[in-house]
């Protein structure tokens, strides 16, 4: 008989906290319990993947109505019901809590709605008092979203408040150029938000590949972003009257009374109000809303790890070995509180691995090497390898690229354009990176991801037949490279 509660106590009901409980416990049989103090799911779930794919698509039939004019409809566009679009929303996240917890219980875990701290190697407290023991503790606390440090950023939302706006605001400028800024500056944009982007570098989606962050920046701006590069905050702080009386260039009508103006902005929780901001462009203006996409950190913060001898990095990530095992022999960490590479299908693969190697006594890795991810913008971006610039500073290479109108939005008369790319080593003829910016890249990443994974060549891609007609093929239509490099 085992000397302690639990074979395994995970800390954090996300993605992959939840899929390492539940294959610990279904499949290997062991002892488990898991501490959540929030809503079950996660990160993913309930305040990022999900609701924001599912606001992505809210977002998108904004233009169906046009389109659809195109292709001979008699159809008018209506107006977008945040109010309405939101209930459904909190009923589907709901529903999926509710999944997450029927999977745990199912399991034969032990869910403790509370919040825990490491204690010792194998003890972990609970915030309502418990305290348990197990022979191994995993944590997966994922991580939260970080305002950057100037005067009043507390004003500003983050990417856990936008799913709880009452109002959506009439306008709103969003700090950032990752991932999580582009694709709710695309979707605020796309539900009708009058958007501004700040982003701090030269190009937004820093990392990617250029020529594709290119087209999407420029499709952003087509589309109505008004995307400002090279650009950060100078001063920002709650609108006063003055502001609002049209000193500053204001998002607001000019000459309508103060109140009817402070009516007209929207989107506040009670006692808030527009925001005034002053960018290091110039530009002067009142913002309904500021939201800060400004990165994230791991959730380490008063866990008592450094206190059992866990190591920390630089940026407070919990520093794990390929085996995602801590100094601590007993204390194991996947997903984004390792910060590694942080998507959730990663976190759900560390988590297997972790089973496999402290259960089922067969040591795996996480492969983290090609791994296919999408940004959902619009348009969408899927992408796999390296980048043209990665590729070329490593090794010489042959670009095979090809842009152009496709022809669903063509024909009804939007200038959108695609992009398709395959960047090639010239000794191994293997496809090194593709990039893909087109409606639905993340779909057909997913598939050509599988041909790179294994090591695809050109000549493979060349070797396969088109499908036709859709966009994809020019995936395998493209003869001559357009570069060498
Ligand atoms: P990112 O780290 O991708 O982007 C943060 C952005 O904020 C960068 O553009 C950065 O600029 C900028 N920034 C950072 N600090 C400041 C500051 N003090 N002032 C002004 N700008 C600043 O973070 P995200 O929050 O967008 O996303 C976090 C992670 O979540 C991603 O890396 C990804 O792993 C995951 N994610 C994945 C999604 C998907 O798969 N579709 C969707 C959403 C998130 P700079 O480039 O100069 O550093």
């Amino acid at each position: 008989m085992s000397d302690f509660d639990y074979d395994l106590f995970v800390i954090g009901g996300g993605s992959g906290g939840v899929r390492a409980a539940r294959v610990a416990a279904g499949e290997a049989g062991a002892k488990v319990a898991l501490a959540e103090e929030d809503r079950y799911g996660g990160t993913c779930v309930i305040r990022g993947c999900v609701p924001k794919k599912l606001m992505v698509f809210a977002s998108e039939y904004g233009t169906v109505a046009e389109d659809a004019k195109g292709y001979g409809w008699d159809i008018e566009a209506g107006s977008f019901d945040w109010g309405n679009f939101q209930q459904r929303l909190n009923a589907e996240l709901d529903r999926l809590e509710g999944i997450y917890r029927n999977l745990l219980k199912n399991s034969g875990v032990t869910s403790y709605d509370a919040r825990a701290k490491v204690k010792d190697a194998h003890t972990v407290e609970l915030s309502t008092g418990e305290t348990i023991t197990a022979k191994h503790i995993l944590i997966a606390t994922g991580g939260r979203p970080v305002r950057p440090e100037i005067p009043n950023a507390e004003l500003g939302l983050v990417s856990d408040d936008i799913f709880h706006l009452e109002t959506l605001p009439k306008s709103v400028l969003i700090v950032g150029g990752g991932y999580i800024a582009c694709e709710f500056a695309c979707i605020l944009n796309g539900l009708g938000v009058e958007v501004t982007q700040y982003y701090r570098g030269a190009q937004v989606l820093r990392g990617f590949d250029e020529q594709a962050r290119g087209l999407i920046a420029e499709s952003m701006i087509e589309n109505g972003v008004q995307l400002h590069c090279g650009t950060d905050i100078v001063e920002m702080r709650r609108a006063t009257a003055e502001d609002l009386e049209g000193k500053a260039a204001t998002g607001v009508s000019m000459g309508a009374s103060m109140q009817e103006m402070l009516a007209d902005h929207s989107g506040g929780k009670p006692g808030e109000g527009p925001i005034f901001v002053k960018g290091t462009n110039g530009d002067v203006k009142v913002y309904d809303q500021v939201f800060f996409a400004t990165g994230r950190a791991p959730n380490t913060d008063d866990m008592g790890l450094e206190g059992a001898g866990v190591k920390l990095g630089r940026k407070g990530e919990i520093v794990v070995d390929e085996y995602s095992a801590t100094e601590v022999p007993s204390i194991y960490a996947i997903g984004d509180v390792t910060d590694r590479v942080n998507l959730t299908p990663v976190a759900i693969r560390e988590g297997m691995a972790f089973v496999e190697t402290v259960f089922k006594d067969n040591p795996t890795k996480v492969d983290h090497e090609l791994i296919p991810s999408a940004v959902f913008t619009q348009p969408e971006f899927g992408t796999i390898g390296l980048s043209e610039e990665e590729a070329a500073e490593q090794e010489p290479i042959e670009v095979y690229a090809t842009s152009f109108r496709p022809m669903q939005t063509a024909f009804a008369g939007r200038p959108d354009r695609v992009m398709m790319k395959l960047v090639v080593s010239k000794e191994t003829r293997k496809v090194l990176g593709c990039h893909i910016v087109a409606p639905n890249a993340g779909e057909m990443i997913q598939l050509a991801g599988i041909a790179v994974k294994m090591g695809a060549t050109k000549e493979d891609f060349d070797r396969t037949v088109a499908v036709h007609p859709t966009m994809a093929e020019e995936m395998v239509t493209m003869r001559n490279p357009v570069r060498s490099a």
